[in-house]
């Protein structure tokens, strides 16, 4: 759907924690770029994140921090709008219904499904139908990008196949969205064991950067970053460590990597890189961290944003719903 000429951009990220380095490096960062050129809903999926299990009061919190963490991070509510999944009707109505054509094999074989059931006693049914619930986070707004990180790919490839098969189901429908994912940030991997992904989620605190880390606290994690025995700083998948650490220079540089290899080809060891990227993460999150810090208490305006964000969607949400109820054929009330 296009309001004006611009076309619709829908994302989010959970209130499961503090934002890591990952989110705004392949995610937030790239989204604040997009505010003029896109009609940008950004969204706080606190329903997603009871797939998981949860503290109430912590959830509660946490979705209230997620609002100031968007807006820290450059989503400025004048220019997008900011909401939260649970305020509107319409995201469980209609996840329902694409539920009901979703083939089981599909969601058993996504990666955040396995990843995120392995080594469970207890896996929830919501963990392996939290794809379908993103797919219809995206269609009920009819959104033509989904800007994510590169785990996402998956579910936004599933987003696709549901909007097809209901359009050719049930008469055109749904605009099929595509994804928008960046060549560098996109898959940052943890500081620990660099062949998993960095998440907010992750108990080990120091395989994550947060985006509120003070400064001493970002150049130890830094330090303290595995790597090998080597000293060539460069992008081999042989070597995921460093291969990281250059990654997310790149990124948070703005720079191609093969310009990162070169620039860091004459460097002795591994201890003036890491010197370097510390100070550059530093530089490039204090000014989140400053504007977090002057708004993360005042409830009465990060609830103004939400609650604007909602009037604002709620009717789109409402409209689309009544379409694809129709289109099943559900009688009208
Ligand atoms: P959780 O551990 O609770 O799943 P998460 O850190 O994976 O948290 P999400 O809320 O699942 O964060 O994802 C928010 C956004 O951040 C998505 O667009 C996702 O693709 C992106 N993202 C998450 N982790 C990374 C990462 N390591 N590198 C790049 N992008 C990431
Ligand atoms: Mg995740």
């Amino acid at each position: 759907m296009e309001i004006g000429t611009k076309k619709v951009v829908l994302t989010g990220m959970q209130p499961t924690g503090i934002l890591q380095l990952g989110n705004f490096l392949g995610a937030a960062n790239n989204w604040r770029k997009m505010l003029d050129r896109y009609n940008c809903y950004f969204f706080i999926p606190n329903q997603h994140a009871i797939t998981v299990p949860q503290v109430p009061a912590d959830l509660r919190r946490a979705t209230l921090n997620a609002i100031a963490q968007y807006i820290a991070c450059g989503l400025d509510p004048e220019r997008c709008t900011i909401f939260v999944q649970s305020h509107i009707t319409g995201h469980t109505e209609l996840a329902w219904i694409l539920g009901c054509i979703t083939p089981i094999g599909q969601l058993y074989r996504m990666h955040q499904f396995k990843e995120k059931s392995a080594k469970k006693e207890n896996i929830y049914s919501g963990l392996l139908y939290y794809p379908v619930l993103m797919a219809a986070d995206i269609l009920l707004y009819n959104a033509d990008y989904v800007p994510t990180g590169e785990d996402q790919r998956q579910h936004v490839e599933l987003a696709r196949d549901l909007a097809e098969k209901f359009n050719a189901t049930y008469s055109e429908t749904f605009t099929v969205p595509a994804p928008l994912i960046e060549e560098t940030g996109a898959r940052i991997m943890s500081l620990k064991s660099p062949e998993h992904k960095m998440s907010k989620s992750d108990p080990d605190a120091n395989a994550t950067i947060y985006i509120l880390d003070e400064p001493k606290i970002i150049q130890k994690k830094i330090a303290s970053a595995v790597t090998d025995s080597g000293d060539k700083i460069a992008d081999d998948p042989e070597r995921p460590g460093i291969r990281n650490l250059l990654h997310i220079y790149c990124a948070a540089a703005g720079i191609g990597l093969a310009e990162g290899e070169e620039k860091f080809a004459h460097y002795q060891g591994y201890a003036p890189f890491k010197r370097e990227l510390a100070d550059m993460l530093i530089a490039l999150l204090e000014p989140v961290r400053e504007k977090y810090r002057a708004i993360k208490d005042d409830k009465t305006y990060l609830l103004s944003v939400v609650r604007k964000g909602a009037e604002t969607v709620q009717p789109i949400a409402h409209k689309l719903l009544s379409t694809a109820y129709r289109k099943v054929g559900f009688l009208e009330g």
